[in-house]
């Protein structure tokens, strides 16, 4: 688990705002290639890492997002200061008063957002949310000829100044952890594998948070029998929430999905899923009804239909700047993606 949490570390403190994704795409190609014989990168920046099976045997495309939610610089004003794009699915209300970073050319900026101060803001103001576009980076330029020469460019990603952090004795703080996540897992799943029948493609796909964009393509081209997403879930033990919103909860183990609002897993995936966990003796839980969706249901609709279900590791606080899981339940889903890999010829 150790190496688990040093992976996801790695990981989660890279930047990679969708369409932006190279420091992470580096670090998955580095950390694929031991365990795979080759990898790939297609047109579009997907990372494949390929582990050849047998002759005949299914192929099966796991997958997992290397790209997270963030914002865009729009505009530079004349005293300086960042007006932003939001990319993906951000809410108004975190972004007041975060610290941020942005990536320019000549290196990476701290920055803070800021708004009209709260003293100022009329009654009516402060009891409103400020949207995205009330808000703006402080860099602490003078103006924009200086934020322009400190390297600051119309384009440039902004990410969340966020730092990997353990708090308790398997839990970990971050960001990024959609779907970060789900790339350390797919990592330490592909070094355990070993030997299997069945041809893995790893990949590590692109833009996911805009529109599952890079799987569409990746598994176009790859076409596989079976597609496994490996994705964060909702975890709803959280006060406030009632269990029919959120029924999923942390350290109960990885979650196999049922039905989101893009994809009904395929009934031959969930058995499988289902079986791998209870063989193995991995807890695991089942859901259903989430909005949103993940990688898996581009992947099922690819050429003629793949069939395709997700396993998602319990996470709170998604889409914000930081967000908490335990690894305990990473590790199981390590686990039980091995135990599905090594049965999916039974299968299909
Ligand atoms: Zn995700």
């Amino acid at each position: 688990m150790m190496v688990l949490a040093d992976t996801l570390e790695k990981l989660s403190n890279a930047c990679g705002i969708a369409g932006r994704e190279e420091e992470v795409r580096s670090l998955m190609r580095n950390f694929l290639k031991p365990y795979v014989d080759e990898v790939k990168e297609d047109k579009l920046g997907n990372v494949i890492g390929i582990k050849k099976g047998k002759k005949n045997a299914p192929k099966v495309m796991l997958a997992a997002h290397m790209d997270e939610i963030g914002l865009l610089v729009k505009t530079i004003s004349k005293e300086g200061f960042i007006q932003f794009a939001k990319i993906g699915g951000i809410d108004d209300r975190i972004l007041l008063a975060q610290k941020v970073i942005v990536y320019t050319e000549k290196g990476p900026l701290h920055g803070i957002i800021g708004s009209k101060p709260p003293h100022i803001q009329k009654e009516e103001e402060r009891k409103r949310v400020l949207t995205y576009d009330e808000l703006f980076i402080d860099i602490g330029a003078e103006n924009q000829e200086q934020a322009k020469k400190m390297g600051v460019k119309i384009g440039d990603p902004v990410g969340f100044d966020i730092k990997f952090a353990k708090v308790g004795k398997n839990i970990v703080i971050g960001k990024a952890f959609d779907d970060r996540v789900g790339c350390a897992v797919m990592v330490e799943a592909m070094k355990r594998l070993e030997k299997t029948e069945c041809t893995v493609y790893a990949v590590g796909t692109v833009q996911e948070e805009v529109g599952l964009r890079g799987a569409t393509t990746a598994a176009f081209g790859i076409y596989p029998d079976v597609g496994i997403a490996l994705d964060v879930t909702i975890a709803g033990d959280v006060p406030g929430v009632r269990e029919v919103e959120a029924p999923i909860k942390l350290g109960k183990g990885p979650s196999i999905e049922i039905a989101d609002m893009g994809l009904i897993a395929h009934p031959k995936v969930v058995r499988l899923l289902v079986d791998a966990a209870e063989e193995n003796k991995i807890p695991y839980q089942l859901e259903t009804g989430l909005p949103g969706s993940t990688d898996a249901a581009r992947i099922s609709l690819t050429r003629e239909g793949v069939p395709s279900g997700v396993i998602s590791i319990p996470t709170r606080y998604i889409h914000s700047p930081s967000s908490l899981l335990s690894l305990e339940d990473a590790e199981k889903t390590v686990k039980l993606t091995v135990a599905a890999v090594q049965k999916i010829p039974k299968y299909f």
